[in-house]
C-alpha cells in the first residue's frame, strides 16, 4: 500500500471555468462536506465552484475504477482549493482523491494544479515504519549475521588502547579495558544487570523456594569486572541456571550445601565361628 507521504497523484494542465452554471454540485450542498480548514474562513468562490472540473480530473486519475461521492473541499490558501472525492480503488478503503484547483489573481479561469490519492481520517494505512535496529529482539540473530553498533551507542564508552599492553599483567589490562576500543558504559552495565536479575534474580519463584542463595554455593563461578559483587555464573549442570549469569541472591535446589548426601552405611563383616558347630 502506498503511504500517506507518497500519495498517488497526477498533475494536470486541465483548465476550465466555474461560471458555467454547474455550481449546483458545489460543496455547500454536499452532505458531510469537509469544513474549510487551515485558518481560511472562506474558499475562493470560483475555485470552490469548480467541482465538475475537479471531478473530471479525478475520474481520469482513478480510471479504470469509478469515482465515489463528492466529499467536500479544503481551502489550502488564497485561490487554492482541494476538492475531495471518495475513492473506490481496491485496497484503499477510506482513501480519497484530492484535486487541487487554483486560479491566477484577477483571472476567471480555474485550472487543475494536482490530483492525488490521499488517506482520509478512517483510511487503512500501513503501520509506521520502524528501523530494523529498533525491531530486533533477543534471539533474532543467527549464524553469520552481523549486528553493527552505532558509533554513539549509549551502552558503550571509549576504552583505552595501550601502546604497550604487554607491559601490563593480562588480567589487570582486561579489567581496565585495555586493548578494546570501547567498553561497557554505565547504561550497558545497568541494562545487563536488569536483564539478568529478571531471569535469575532473587524475585524469581526458583529463588524464593531455594534453601540457600548462590553466594554460598560451591557451583558459583565468580565474575570479573564491575558486576562481580552482584553476579556470578552457575556451573551446576543440574541447575536450570547452568551456564547463565545469576544474581548472588538467586538460588536453587541444587545448592552445593543444601542437602548433602549422607554417607552410605557399611555393614559390619560377618562373624564366622570356627570352633563350634550348629546342631542339625
Ligand atoms: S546450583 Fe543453584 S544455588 Fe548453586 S550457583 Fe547454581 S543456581 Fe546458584
Amino acid at each position: 500500500m502506498e503511504g500517506a507521504a507518497a500519495p498517488r497523484g497526477r498533475s494536470s494542465e486541465r483548465e476550465g471555468t466555474a461560471s458555467d452554471g454547474r455550481a449546483a454540485d458545489g460543496p455547500q450542498e454536499q452532505t458531510g462536506a469537509e469544513q474549510p480548514s487551515r485558518g481560511r474562513a472562506a474558499p475562493d468562490r470560483l475555485c470552490a465552484e469548480a467541482v465538475e472540473l475537479a471531478r473530471e480530473a479525478a475520474e481520469q486519475a482513478a480510471h479504470p475504477h469509478p469515482l465515489g461521492a463528492y466529499l467536500g473541499l479544503v481551502t489550502e490558501a488564497d485561490r487554492l482549493v482541494t476538492h475531495l472525492f471518495e475513492s473506490r480503488e481496491p485496497g484503499y478503503p477510506g482513501w480519497r482523491w484530492g484535486v487541487t484547483v487554483t486560479r491566477a489573481a484577477r483571472a476567471r479561469y480555474v485550472t487543475v494544479d494536482e490530483v492525488a490519492l490521499t488517506p482520509g481520517p478512517d483510511a487503512l494505512l500501513a503501520p509506521d515504519w520502524v528501523p530494523w535496529s529498533k525491531r530486533l529482539r533477543p534471539g533474532d540473530m543467527g549464524p553469520g549475521d552481523l549486528l553493527p553498533t552505532e558509533g554513539d551507542d549509549p551502552r558503550l564508552e571509549a576504552g583505552f588502547v595501550s601502546d604497550a599492553p604487554e607491559t601490563e599483567p593480562a588480567e589487570v589490562a582486561s579489567e581496565l579495558g585495555l586493548g578494546r576500543p570501547r567498553v561497557l558504559a554505565w547504561v550497558g552495565l545497568q541494562d545487563a544487570a536488569d536483564r539478568w536479575e529478571e531471569h535469575y534474580g532473587p524475585r524469581t519463584p526458583m529463588a524464593q523456594a531455594a534453601p540457600a542463595s548462590c553466594v554460598s554455593c560451591g557451583f558459583l563461578l565468580p565474575m570479573a569486572g564491575a558486576l562481580r559483587q552482584a553476579f556470578g555464573v552457575c556451573a551446576n549442570e543440574f541447575s536450570p541456571a547452568d551456564g547463565h549469569v545469576v544474581s548472588l541472591a538467586y538460588g536453587c535446589g541444587g545448592h552445593s550445601e543444601a542437602a548433602v548426601m549422607p554417607e552410605p552405611q557399611v555393614p559390619a563383616p560377618p562373624v564366622i565361628d570356627h570352633l563350634g558347630a550348629d546342631p542339625l
